[in-house]
């Protein structure tokens, strides 16, 4: 039987990318950049009030998708070829739904997940592996004015810590979740000057940070060793057993590869 749009509709490439990281950002300039004739959607859970801008000509949709099977679901009825999982390092759920659809209507997938960070000799880390652990060791330190960098969905975490935080996020925190806390609103990113002063202005002795890994908010952690004071550093959550890479050259190696679209 004929295909009744024809056979352009036939051979078009779409490529679904999860957003939600600067790596998202970077390969959909990249792609652009690269006179691609590949159809690109660019999804995000609408997390932000505020998204760093999108080429023209790249779609862009906003919301959650229902779960594994509304993700299957969107990937057949808008004839997705390919999808790449920009996702943060710190989303928990989206990767393990991105493998599970895909693996189910046979859409060759992609991560990408910059690499994590690593301490350097004079770093007086302190590893957890949870939001809540990082706050049960707040509790047991000295510490007396913390700063939190992870963002401003888990700050209730630190409502029973008897330290006084300052909260860096985004977008303005519910009200009421860590009372008492000095929200600093800002974007990535930040230099090791915007860090020391911060550190300094608030009398800062001990920094919560996700290991998010790349350049965009590393410098807090050359701040605090320049100024000896430790980190709670928070391990990355589990991720799916899927074909990774980490960098956006990657990535484009991989959709010129997989759907033969790039120029
Ligand atoms: P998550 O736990 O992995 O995702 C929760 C739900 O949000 C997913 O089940 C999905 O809803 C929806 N979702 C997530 N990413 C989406 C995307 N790109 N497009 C459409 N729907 C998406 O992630 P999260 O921690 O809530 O983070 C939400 C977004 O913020 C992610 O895109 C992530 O990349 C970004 N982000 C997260 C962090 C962090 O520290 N967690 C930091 C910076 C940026 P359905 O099940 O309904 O499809």
């Amino acid at each position: 039987m004929n295909d009744p749009d024809g056979p352009a509709a036939s051979a078009r490439r779409r490529l679904l990318v999860l957003g939600g990281s600067t790596e998202a950002s970077e390969l959909i300039r990249a792609i652009d950049s690269e006179g691609s004739s590949v159809e690109v959607v660019l999804s995000y859970a609408g997390r932000t009030a505020t998204r760093t801008s999108s080429p023209k000509g790249v779609e862009v949709r906003v919301g959650g998708f229902g779960g594994t099977e509304g993700l299957a679901n969107h990937l057949r009825s808008d004839g997705i070829t390919a999808m790449i999982d920009a996702t943060h390092p710190f989303a928990a759920r989206m990767p393990f739904h991105a493998a599970a659809a895909c693996r189910s209507v046979k859409v060759p997938l992609l991560r990408i997940v910059r690499p994590a960070w690593a301490p350097e000799p004079a770093d007086r880390w302190i590893r957890v592996t949870t939001v809540d652990d990082a706050a049960r060791a707040v509790h047991h330190l000295p510490a007396a004015r913390v700063l939190l960098t992870i963002g401003r969905q888990e700050l209730g975490a630190f409502a029973e810590c008897e330290a006084t935080f300052v909260a860096r996020c985004i977008d303005p925190p519910e009200i009421g979740v860590l009372p008492g806390a000095t929200i600093l609103l800002g974007r990535a990113p930040f230099t090791l000057e915007d860090e020391l002063d911060v550190i300094r202005d608030h009398r800062i002795d001990l920094v919560v940070s996700k290991n998010a890994g790349g350049e965009a908010t590393r410098a807090k952690l050359d701040a605090a060793r320049q100024l000896g004071i430790p980190v709670i550093m928070i391990a990355r959550p589990p991720a799916p057993p899927v074909d990774t890479v980490e960098r956006v050259q990657d990535a484009l190696d991989w959709i010129a590869e997989c759907i033969g679209a790039l120029a």
